[in-house]
């Protein structure tokens, strides 16, 4: 199999007890850690650096006025994460494939008299795993936590641990501390996040976690309205598990989102495309690209992931629609099924092709823990081992049904291989000869760039290597827009004639 590129920076953290000096304990001084994490050779490095998480920056919004927060991604490769002076409390966000780096990080600012406090999925799923790391152990919805905690640190009356549900109106949360953010290292610091949960529950996402109970909450669409202004960017990504799961309130947004005339990317569930009508909402609000988690081709392996989706045979008329809509579609894949079989590779790649998609990402079957799937696999005696670090999607822990572990392994690696091919890149090009150049330069400079990645990643130039090809979208879309408005007042015109000849 061919051996990828992948810089020991990339591939390794930081080395934390190579730094020597370390400042005084400063009090009311607190850091947030998104701890480092192995990137894996075969996808896009620049796919780490599009948008910021929102999980840290939305909790550091909830620090007293009093305390002072910063904000720190091991995954920009700018070394260790600050400690002159050691903050007084670090709290590190922990998720499964990154847990380990989590457990170094806490244990090197325990060692250096900071306290610290770990949340997350992971400590959800796996609190007693996470729990002796930590001084303490914040367990649900963070930004309703971290405020209570550091005034009780404050107070001298800390516990171990709290505990926070989801179900707290959404609306009253403040608006993420973006301002925290480092604005050259990424395309966009414009995330937003109008919604949380999923009308879905399907058994291998971790919105099934065992003890995670998120309903579908939003957030007032004015503002998402005024953040995504205040911000200045020109682009904005959608982090929301999935947008589309309420297509009136996803139509509101998209009514107040128009007059910005800026664009902006989201996640949504392919049942959107059951109502034309609010795909062109989404275009004429802005909306130049949706990531669908398309999962499988096989209905079989949807009805057994308990996935409320359309039949598979009708993807390619939705995927048809957005493009008509002038939206790119991403498209997001599980391999390792348990109706797969070795052609699944060669099938999908294909049906990307044949229907164009502009980009798709893969991910190898991942039973993470908590999960139905989780408890399936270790019913049946099928998982290989629980090294967390591997359940990235990536890797393959799991023994599937009708094929080797290799095999998944090699399919998975031989699916980005072809995707990322200039036949391929070439193939999937819009039927719309104006929207050529901007997507091949994308392409390039997304899928077939990893040591440039590298570089700009590691001199925090990303936003400046995207901002010349993000303006060109932009405007491009706005004359799309008007085209598609003025087809749209044409249409309107001719069928109320048609009606009133008809009077
Ligand atoms: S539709 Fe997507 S976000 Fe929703 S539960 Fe399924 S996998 Fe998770």
């Amino acid at each position: 199999m061919r051996t990828h590129w992948l810089p020991l920076e990339m591939r390794l953290a930081p080395h934390l007890d190579a730094v020597k000096s370390a400042g005084p304990v400063r009090q009311q001084y607190a850091l947030l850690v998104n701890p480092f994490y192995p990137k894996d050779p075969h996808a896009s490095y620049g796919k780490h650096v599009l948008t910021p998480t929102l999980a840290l920056t939305s909790i550091a919004a909830s620090t007293p006025a009093h305390w002072d927060v910063e904000y720190w991604d091991e995954n920009l490769l700018q070394g260790p994460p600050p400690c002159d002076p050691v903050p007084a409390v670090v709290g590190i966000s922990v998720h499964l494939t990154f847990a380990k780096r989590a457990y170094e990080l806490a244990r090197w600012y325990r060692e250096r008299g900071s306290i610290v406090v770990l949340g997350g999925l992971h400590a959800i799923s796996c609190p007693e795993e996470v729990a002796p790391h930590a001084d303490v152990l914040a367990i649900g919805d963070g930004v309703q936590l971290w405020g209570q905690i550091l005034n009780d640190i404050d107070a001298g009356t800390w516990k171990d641990t709290y505990r926070a549900d989801f179900k707290r109106p959404y609306r009253e949360d403040p608006a993420p501390r973006r301002d925290l953010l480092k604005r050259n290292s990424y395309l966009t610091t414009t995330s937003l996040i109008a919604t949380r949960g999923c009308h879905n529950r399907c058994g291998f996402c971790y919105l099934s976690t065992k003890g995670l109970h998120m309903p579908y909450l939003m957030r007032d669409v004015q503002q998402i309205v005024d953040e995504f202004r205040q911000d200045g960017q020109p682009y904005a990504v959608f982090t929301d598990n999935n947008l589309g799961s309420k297509p009136e309130y996803l139509r509101q947004l998209c009514q107040a989102l128009r007059p910005l005339e800026k664009i902006w990317s989201a996640a949504v569930s392919i049942d959107v495309a059951d109502d034309p009508a609010l795909v062109r909402e989404m275009a004429l609000a802005g909306c130049t690209g949706v990531f669908i988690g398309f999962e499988s081709l096989q209905n079989d392996n949807l009805t057994d992931a308990r996935k409320k989706s359309p039949r598979t045979e009708d993807y390619a008329r939705r995927v048809e629609l957005f493009h008509r809509n002038g939206i790119q579609v991403n498209g997001s894949f599980v391999l390792g099924f348990d109706h797969d079989r070795e052609d699944v590779f060669e099938t999908t790649v294909n049906w990307i092709e044949e229907n164009r998609l502009e980009c798709a990402t893969f991910h190898i079957m991942t039973p993470y823990p908590g999960t139905p799937l989780f408890r399936q696999m270790e019913a049946e005696g099928r998982l290989l081992h629980t090294d967390w670090s591997k359940y990235d999607t990536a890797n393959v822990v799991f023994r599937p049904r009708h094929m080797s572990p290799e095999q998944l392994a090699e399919g998975y690696a031989w699916c980005y291989q072809r995707l990322f091919s200039n036949a391929s890149i070439w193939r999937r090009r819009p039927q719309d000869w104006r929207a050529v150049p901007a997507y091949l330069a994308m392409s390039y400079l997304y899928k077939r760039s990893n040591r440039f990645w590298h570089l700009l990643i590691k001199h925090q130039l990303t936003a400046r290597a995207w901002r010349p090809l993000v303006e060109l979208t932009r405007r491009r879309h706005l004359h799309f827009r008007r085209r598609l408005a003025a087809r749209d007042g044409v249409d309107a015109g001719r069928s109320s004639s048609v009606v009133s000849a008809g009077v």
